[in-house]
């Protein structure tokens, strides 16, 4: 190893009781020169208060465009173990799974091509590995593709879809999201590994409302899964909680965004046509309610982070589908808003973006989606939906 850097302002990250990066790169840095001269680097960028990392260019494997992201340091003689120090990507398993045989295996590859540091997982989905070189990059990839694994998607591209583990171990998931999630990797393996769309496009799928991806906030398609019956009440698990010290007026009844529920002390009943489907009462009173009936997902459209200009949330498109494997239905409907968005979109354009300036209403029409109500976002607002002459004369 070469030389040792004091990091003074890196070490202050270390106090405290959380976790701390710099703990795991220092770690990483006893048997990497690139660990090692990363902690040099970040330790001057917070000293002299300027970023030294360059992005992008044009580094990956064969046949794909994406799956690396390319890094270097802009002080390549003062760090010369990260000159190079790109991200690989690799697709992770539906729900995250991985036994602890696989985590080693990527781990063992990792540690002779690469810093040694990963990131699992970012909100991007994939199992993200951190610097390596661009010439480590071919005989890495023969590594983890000869084992079974694969890179995930990055840049202009369909990203790696990802979903919560769903009915594996959760009560409340109204779909398998698991194979879904890896039904959808499938259709979409060359959208992925070939960016040919004006900007990232990526799906999550969650088994309800409760969303663990956070599918409503970050996917630009949010699969949801939901049910169409009534929410059965057992009443004796309801004077249980209240027994148990609930206070069920306030923390259910008043908590209900569309206040389709009523506690008269005794009983609790719900007005489930006006039910949004949110979970939270399910999810607070696990024993005494459940969804019954027919189970789907709703197809919600166009949450982003903040990155170009604001964020924004996704918006109901699909209120209710039956969904099947192989799921043919899923993938035509992801299909068509995808073609509407790469025939509309500026380059860097979001479909959510795109939404909000072209309007909802031409969207539904382009992709065969008919208006109802379920799809307004916020009420007496002006509607997207207008009548055309022949509507009136029909
Ligand atoms: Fe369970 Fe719903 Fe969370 Fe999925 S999103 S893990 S189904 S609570």
């Amino acid at each position: 190893m070469s030389k040792k850097y004091d990091t003074p302002l890196l070490d202050e990250l270390e106090k405290g009781p959380w976790p701390s990066f710099v703990t795991e790169i220092k770690k990483a840095a006893k048997k990497s020169e690139m660990a090692n001269d990363e902690l040099g680097q970040v330790e001057k960028s917070y000293r002299t208060k300027r970023g030294y990392w360059k992005h992008g260019g044009i580094v990956g494997v064969l046949g794909y465009g994406g799956g690396v992201i390319g890094r270097y340091s802009s002080l390549p003689e003062e760090f010369p173990g990260v000159a190079h120090f790109h991200t690989v990507r690799i697709n992770q398993p539906s729900g995250f799974y991985y036994s602890s045989k696989a985590l080693r295996e990527i781990c063992d590859i990792w540690d002779k091509y690469g810093s040694g540091l990963t990131n699992v997982h970012g909100s991007t989905g994939d199992l993200v590995l951190l610097g390596t070189t661009t010439s480590a990059l071919e005989p890495l990839f023969a590594e983890y593709s000869s084992r079974g694994w694969d890179l995930g998607g990055s840049g202009s591209a369909m990203r790696t879809p990802s979903c919560c583990l769903g009915q594996s171990r959760c009560e409340w998931a109204n779909i398998d999201t698991m194979e879904i999630c890896h039904q959808l990797t499938h259709k979409f393996q060359d959208e992925m590994h070939r960016p040919a769309y004006p900007y990232k496009f990526k799906i999550k799928v969650a088994g309800c409302a409760v969303d663990c991806v956070a599918a409503i906030a970050r996917a630009d398609c949010s699969i949801i899964g939901t049910w169409k019956g009534k929410i059965a009440v057992d009443q004796d698990a309801v004077k249980a909680y209240a027994k148990g010290g609930m206070n069920i007026q306030a923390e259910i009844v008043d908590m209900c965004p569309t206040r389709c529920m009523s506690y008269d002390g005794n009983a609790l009943s719900v007005d489930d046509g006006e039910c949004s489907r949110c979970m939270h009462c399910i999810s607070k009173m696990t024993k005494a309610l459940k969804p019954t009936g027919e189970k789907g997902v709703s197809i919600l459209i166009g949450s982003k982070a903040p990155i170009v200009v604001g964020s924004l949330l996704s918006w109901v498109i699909v209120p209710f589908m039956k969904v099947e494997p192989p799921y043919d239905d899923l993938e035509g409907i992801i299909r068509k808003i995808i073609e509407w968005w790469d025939e509309t979109a500026k380059p860097r354009e979001r479909i959510g973006e795109v939404i909000e300036i072209k309007g909802m209403r031409g969207f539904l029409e382009a992709i065969g989606v008919p208006p109802v109500p379920q799809q307004i976002k916020e009420p007496r607002k002006d509607p997207f939906f207008f009548w055309k002459e022949e509507d009136l004369t029909k």
